[in-house]
Parts: structure tokens; C-alpha cells; sequence
């Protein structure tokens, strides 16, 4: 059993989730038994709280955990599901030395961050690390080395390493090699600086990844080979690429595979990417469609991150180019015509009433003029309370959430949130059981009677109001196994309007895209290509 440690140099934002994610694709599919996990030095418990205007998207996992974006990255390289466990941060291991202390298990002892901080950490890794029968576990640490934050994780895997095996836990290093001048001159002295502070916390790298614009040259490499005693065949270019998913090939390319054989002490890996046609689908797509997504924290898009990823399954897949065009749903109050060139909607989840007003627009200009139209979690929600408000006549209809005194609360707290104060962890959480019916558009697309999916919400679609609804061809298609809970809807007649109040998003994966937003883009498609024709028409009548 292996571990592999990536730490981050330089600065942040240099994509080191979504190295480690390519770095563990490329051994699983190498025939190891891989799996990762995430240290965020932050104080918060879990990502639950945080807001996604600073951090991106909180990633919900089949257990109900909220956790960093970075794990949905995993679960998508990897095609695995992940829990809670796989996310370790400042918040969980200090609650649990705090408790731990409480009930006197420490014996009178002074508690400290050495040893009892650092051996709580390495108890958290180790028993991931156990518990699967994995052969190597990479272990991405949040931040960048020199935080205060993240000194104790540090720490925690020098002692690490330390403690086990020869060999047993390599550490990787993700830096920056600006490129500047006219001749773009590759520039390695902010790696010598970062591996040095790296050094100095007792951490010798076994390899160095360069995220750098262009090709890593020969001399850079030649020369942090030099600087920092790792190998030249462990100096890895990380180039900048439109795709993603092209980037365990890349490694490949430069013989990372032939270097963790030795590192690892394994004998002919073999890469199999399983990736190869559907990169090539990406890099040269046959068609392209405009898809609007209309939401409020749209000037960060990595708070739409899966979203966005979706759609990157979809073409891989379909061959089908997705151009995102981000509309901050307020703008739309005032002018709906930047819906005019779109080609399908898609409505996000979110919390607050801010932007619903422009969301309920979005919602009624599709169903108005017939763009598709996909809703998710408050998109499912806003699609509900439109209909509400435009076709039933529903007074004032709303979720209670932002108008707790509406007098048609068609949106309504679930019955055991009633009480509840705390905010960490106590949405319904995680994957649940959605039965889908038969005869419906949503069956067309899942030909499934029970699918399970992830859910993070507080309100939902109030029964009383169902009969009404359902007279009106509104139609919930999908529910809870009890049939109480509304889980999907769609309209009676209109084969591009559906929405769903659990996020597909959150379990799309490369091989199986979302569902729903494979049946977005889908009748996007179809959607141009009959306006296409009838502009056609006009112009030849003209
Ligand atoms: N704010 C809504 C709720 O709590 C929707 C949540 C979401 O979109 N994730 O039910």
C-alpha cells in the first residue's frame, strides 16, 4: 500500500485537484486499486456552510456529505463514489481531539498539535487507507505550502512517512513556471523558493508538477531537476489544454507511468484510457449548441462546476459542443432578449431570493416559447412556482423560503426541517430513492422504475397543491417512495420542459452523463435545427 501526498507551491489556482484527480486515473487504469482523499486546512467542520461565491460548488456525496468541489472531481476521474471520510478538515480533526479530550482519554496530558493533532490526522488517513484494500492512496492537500493552516497536515505526513515503509509515500509538488517576455522565457526560481519552504518543513519532493501555459523545456527541466535533487524523469510539464480530461494522457506522454513503476515497485503498467473517443469527441465535436445558464453566482463559475462538467460528459459522449452562456438571472428582469440566442435553458440550484424573480422569467419564457428547459433543485422549485403563479392564477405563489407569509406556499419547508436551527448538515442530504412513472417523459429518458439520486434541499414541493397541478398538466413524474415527495416534473404534451428537485449533476460521470442534461442538450439540438429550417423556409419564400 502506497501513499502519494500532493502539496501545492507557488500559488493557488493552480489546478492541483484536478492533477491528483489525472495522476489517480491514470494508475487506476493501470490496473492499481486507487482511491483519494482531501485535507482543506480550513476551520469549518465541512464545506456545507460555506458560501460559493468563495469557494465554488459544495459537492454532496451519496452519504450526505458536503464536501470541497475537488471531490467531485475524483469521483469523476475515478468513476467511484466517495463518503464522508474522504474529506479531512481542520474543523473535523480538532471537534474530535476537543471530544476526545472532553471524556478524559488523554489522561491529564497536556493535548497538543504534536503529537495529538498530527496522530489524529494520520489515524484519519490510515483508516482510509486500510479500510479499502487499496494499493495506492493519493492524498491532495488544500492550500499552498507555507500557509499556517496547513502546517499541521504537513506535519502530520512527515511523520508519516517517517513511521512507515521505505518507498511507501511519495510526495508530489505542484508549482508554477510563469512564462514571461517576449519570448515567453520559462522562469523555475518560484519553484526553487516553494520546494526550499517544502524542504524546510522536512518534505523532500519525488516529483514536480509544472502547470505552465506552453511545453515544459528541456533546460527547466534539466534545471529544477538540478535546484531540488528530484529526478528529471519526475519534473512533469502540466500544459494548459481546453480539455481536461486530456490530461492523464498528457502525463502519460512524458513517461510518469515508467517513473511510478519504479517509485512504486511495480512492473509494466499499462495504460488503458478508457477516455480515448470520447477526448476525441471532445476536441472535434460534429455540433454545437448554446445552452443558458441562468444563476446568481455566475461570475464565478466554479460554483456551477459539476454543471459545467455535465456537459463536458454529454459531448464527450454525443459529440455535441456546449457554449455556456452564464446569465445573471436579475439582468433578465429587465431584458429577457439575451434569451433570444440561446438554444436551451438550464436552471440551477441555489439559496436566497436574490435572482429568483429573474429565474421565474427564464422559467416562463421557455415554457412560453418552447426552449428547452431543464430545472435543478430551485430551478425545479422556481419551474413549480411559475406555473403556479402564470397558469393556475395562484395569488402571490412562492416558496416559503422567501416569503414565509405567501398565501400560496406552493414551495414549503419539509416537514422535518421544522425546528430545526442549525445549518451544518441538516438539509436532506445525500441519495434517496426516486420513483419514476411510467408513460412519462421522464421515464423515456431514465427507462428505469427506481433511480437513486443526490439531494441537498430544506423545502419542497408543497402535496397540497398536487391535484391542482396535475389538472393543469403539470406532472410530477418522479416522487419518493411514499409518493409524497415531488421529485421531477414535467408538462403534459411538451417534450423539452422538465426539471428535477434532486442535482444529476452531482453523479454525472464522464462514461454516464447526467441524465437530464444529456436531455438538454439533446433538444437544444433539435431545437436549432428547426429554427434552422424555418428561417430556411422564410428565405426561400422570400
Ligand atoms: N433553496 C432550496 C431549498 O433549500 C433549493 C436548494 C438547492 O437548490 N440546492 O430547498
Amino acid at each position: 500500500m502506497h501513499y502519494i501526498v500532493i502539496s501545492g507551491g507557488v500559488m493557488s489556482g493552480l489546478g492541483k485537484g484536478t492533477i491528483t484527480s489525472s495522476l489517480a486515473h491514470l494508475l487506476k487504469y493501470s490496473g492499481l486499486n486507487v482511491s483519494i482523499m482531501k485535507i482543506d486546512p480550513y476551520l469549518n467542520y465541512d464545506a456545507g456552510t460555506m458560501n460559493p461565491y468563495q469557494h465554488g460548488e459544495v459537492f454532496v456525496l451519496d452519504d450526505g456529505s458536503e464536501v470541497d468541489l475537488d471531490l467531485g472531481n475524483y469521483e469523476r476521474y475515478l468513476d467511484c463514489d466517495l463518503s464522508g471520510e474522504n474529506n479531512i478538515t481542520t474543523g473535523k480533526v480538532y471537534k474530535e481531539v476537543i471530544e476526545r479530550e472532553r471524556r478524559g482519554e488523554y489522561l491529564g496530558n497536556t493535548v497538543q498539535i504534536i503529537p495529538h493533532v498530527t496522530n489524529e490526522i494520520k489515524r484519519r488517513i490510515r483508516e482510509v487507507g486500510n479500510k479499502h484494500d487499496l494499493d495506492v492512496l493519493l492524498i491532495e492537500i488544500g492550500g499552498t505550502v507555507g500557509d499556517i493552516e496547513s502546517m499541521p497536515f504537513l506535519e502530520a505526513i512527515r511523520e508519516l512517512k517517517r513511521e512507515s515503509p521505505p518507498n511507501s509515500v511519495i510526495m508530489c509538488h505542484v508549482t508554477l513556471i510563469p512564462e514571461i517576455g517576449p519570448n515567453m522565457e520559462q522562469k523555475t526560481k518560484p519553484t526553487q523558493h516553494s520546494v526550499n519552504t517544502l524542504r524546510g518543513i522536512g518534505i523532500q519532493p519525488d516529483i514536480i508538477f509544472c502547470r505552465l501555459k506552453g511545453q515544459l523545456s528541456l533546460e527547466s527541466r534539466k534545471k529544477i531537476a538540478a535546484f531540488t535533487d528530484v529526478l528529471e524523469e519526475g519534473v512533469i510539464g502540466i500544459s494548459d489544454t481546453r480539455n481536461l480530461y486530456s490530461l492523464p494522457e498528457q502525463m502519460h506522454d512524458q513517461g510518469i507511468l515508467n517513473y511510478m513503476e519504479k517509485l512504486l515497485g511495480y512492473e509494466k503498467l499499462k495504460f488503458n484510457n478508457p477516455l480515448s473517443e470520447f477526448n476525441a469527441n471532445i476536441d472535434n465535436p460534429r455540433e454545437k449548441v448554446r445552452i443558458a445558464i441562468v444563476g446568481k453566482y455566475t461570475v464565478l463559475q466554479d460554483a456551477y462546476m459539476s454543471h459545467k462538467e455535465a456537459f463536458v460528459h454529454v459531448t464527450g459522449n454525443t459529440g455535441i459542443a456546449v457554449d455556456i452562456k452564464w446569465l445573471d438571472s436579475d439582468s433578465l428582469k429587465e431584458d429577457q432578449r439575451e434569451l433570444n440566442d440561446v438554444d436551451g435553458i438550464l436552471i440551477p440550484g441555489g439559496f436566497g431570493y436574490r435572482g429568483v424573480e429573474g429565474k421565474i422569467i427564464a422559467a416562463r419564457y421557455a415554457r412560453e416559447h418552447n426552449i428547452p428547459i431543464v430545472g435543478i433543485c430551485l430551478g425545479f422549485q422556481v419551474m413549480t412556482i411559475e406555473f403556479a403563479r402564470n397558469v393556475l392564477g395562484l395569488n402571490g405563489a412562492n416558496s416559503t423560503e422567501f416569503d414565509p407569509s405567501t398565501e400560496n406556499p406552493v414551495i414549503d419547508l419539509l416537514p422535518e426541517q421544522i425546528g430545526k436551527h442549525d445549518k451544518g448538515g441538516t438539509m436532506r442530504l445525500g441519495s434517496k430513492d426516486v420513483i419514476v412513472k411510467e408513460g412519462t417523459l421522464a421515464m423515456s429518458l431514465y427507462k428505469e422504475k427506481l433511480i437513486r439520486e443526490r439531494h441537498r434541499h430544506r423545502y419542497e414541493v408543497n402535496p397540497a397543491y398536487m391535484e391542482k397541478f396535475h389538472e393543469m398538466g403539470f406532472i410530477f413524474s418522479g416522487t419518493d417512495i411514499e409518493g409524497v415527495r415531488m421529485e421531477i416534473c414535467e408538462l403534459k404534451g411538451r417534450k423539452n420542459y422538465l426539471a428535477a428537485q434532486y442535482h444529476s449533476e452531482f453523479k454525472s460521470r464522464p462514461l454516464r452523463p447526467s441524465p437530464m442534461h444529456r436531455f438538454l442538450v439533446e433538444m437544444a439540438l433539435d431545437r436549432k435545427k428547426e429554427m434552422m429550417m424555418s428561417e430556411g423556409d422564410i428565405e426561400s419564400t422570400q
